[in-house]
């Protein structure tokens, strides 16, 4: 109930009231300035260090080789006295090699030895981030994820001509319409009866792995009703005492997930198999052992996200 408690309680991604979007008058030679700190992606993976079990994300301050590969930039805003911004490289056509991007750049990272970095995909890291850098790599991830992907102005056809400014938003120079990064509003559930909890999974979802239901918001829907509509699909149960526990933004590629949870009226499972692969009711006390890692046939969702919070929650009697 409490919006302000997510930054404590270490939700991954929720850090992010210190980022500040103040664009310089001059966008000219970001990369000479020492305060400008460079971030890179490849093929939607972050560059990142690894110190111990822990990553950080890698910034550059000088120019290196790696620039000559920048083919997107998005300035990501002041953090402290840093200003960011985010690269995507690409070695286009020019480059002969068998190898594919990520690949290369690492190797090459490794033979210039530019850095002790590499490429790495920031679903499988977030949680070994501290909570600021998963806080900016989260941002980062969609910002540059969105500006790749939307090239061409809906309104007018044109293609979308490299910005300048590096803004977050896009203009289109031939119509002037103006388009900001999207984002797609997810409900996702602990559905509840007595002391039992329901638990799901998704068809590409890591081997064994169970969590909370979710799905997207349609159009014209609040949360209640969009949670009424997807847990009814998904497994034919009916809820009712639906209540909004916390939220978190969610970089896969740009959600933000609504944290609920709410009573099951029936008990009996109408799974929907197009729309998941199992689901079924667990015990508190069973819960806590997955919880704990002591079940053999279940994982539960990873530690920093919002499905793991509303089971550890609900685990302690907190919800
Ligand atoms: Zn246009």
């Amino acid at each position: 109930m409490n919006l302000f408690m997510t930054n404590k309680l270490n939700l991954s991604f929720t850090d992010t009231e210190k980022v500040t979007k103040i664009y310089s008058n001059s966008s000219k030679n970001i990369f000479g300035k020492s305060e400008n700190y460079h971030m890179f992606f490849c093929e939607g993976l972050i560059l990142t260090k690894k110190i111990k079990s822990k990553f950080k994300i890698t910034y550059f301050r000088k120019k290196n080789l790696l620039f000559h590969y920048i083919n997107k930039t998005v300035f990501l805003g002041k953090v402290e006295d840093k200003n960011i911004f985010i690269h995507n490289i690409s070695f286009g056509e020019k480059t002969k090699t068998s190898l594919n991007q990520v690949k290369f750049f690492n190797k090459k990272i490794k033979k210039e030895e530019i850095s002790r970095s590499s490429f790495s995909d920031l679903r499988t890291i977030f949680a070994n981030l501290s909570l600021k850098d998963s806080s900016i790599a989260g941002i980062a991830k969609s910002l540059i994820n969105w500006k790749l992907t939307n090239t061409f102005c809906t309104k007018c056809g044109e293609k979308f001509a490299n910005p300048i400014n590096f803004k977050w938003e896009t203009q289109c120079i031939a119509c002037k319409k103006i388009y900001f990064p999207r984002i797609d509003p997810v409900i996702i559930v602990i559905v509840v009866k007595g002391n039992k909890a329901l638990i799901g999974r998704s068809h590409h979802f890591p081997k064994k792995l169970y969590s909370c239901l979710a799905g997207f918001i349609e159009l014209g829907e609040t949360l209640e009703t969009a949670t009424r509509r997807e847990i009814l699909e998904e497994v034919g149960v009916y809820i009712n005492n639906i209540k909004f526990i916390t939220n978190q933004p969610w970089p896969f590629p740009s959600s933000l997930m609504f944290g609920l949870i709410a009573k099951a009226k029936n008990k009996k499972l109408k799974i929907d198999k197009n729309e998941i692969e199992d689901a079924f009711w667990i015990s508190k006390q069973e819960l806590k052992q997955v919880l704990y890692g002591k079940n053999n046939n279940i994982i539960a969702a990873r530690k920093g996200t919002i499905a793991r919070f509303l089971l550890e929650k609900w685990v302690k009697n907190e919800i």
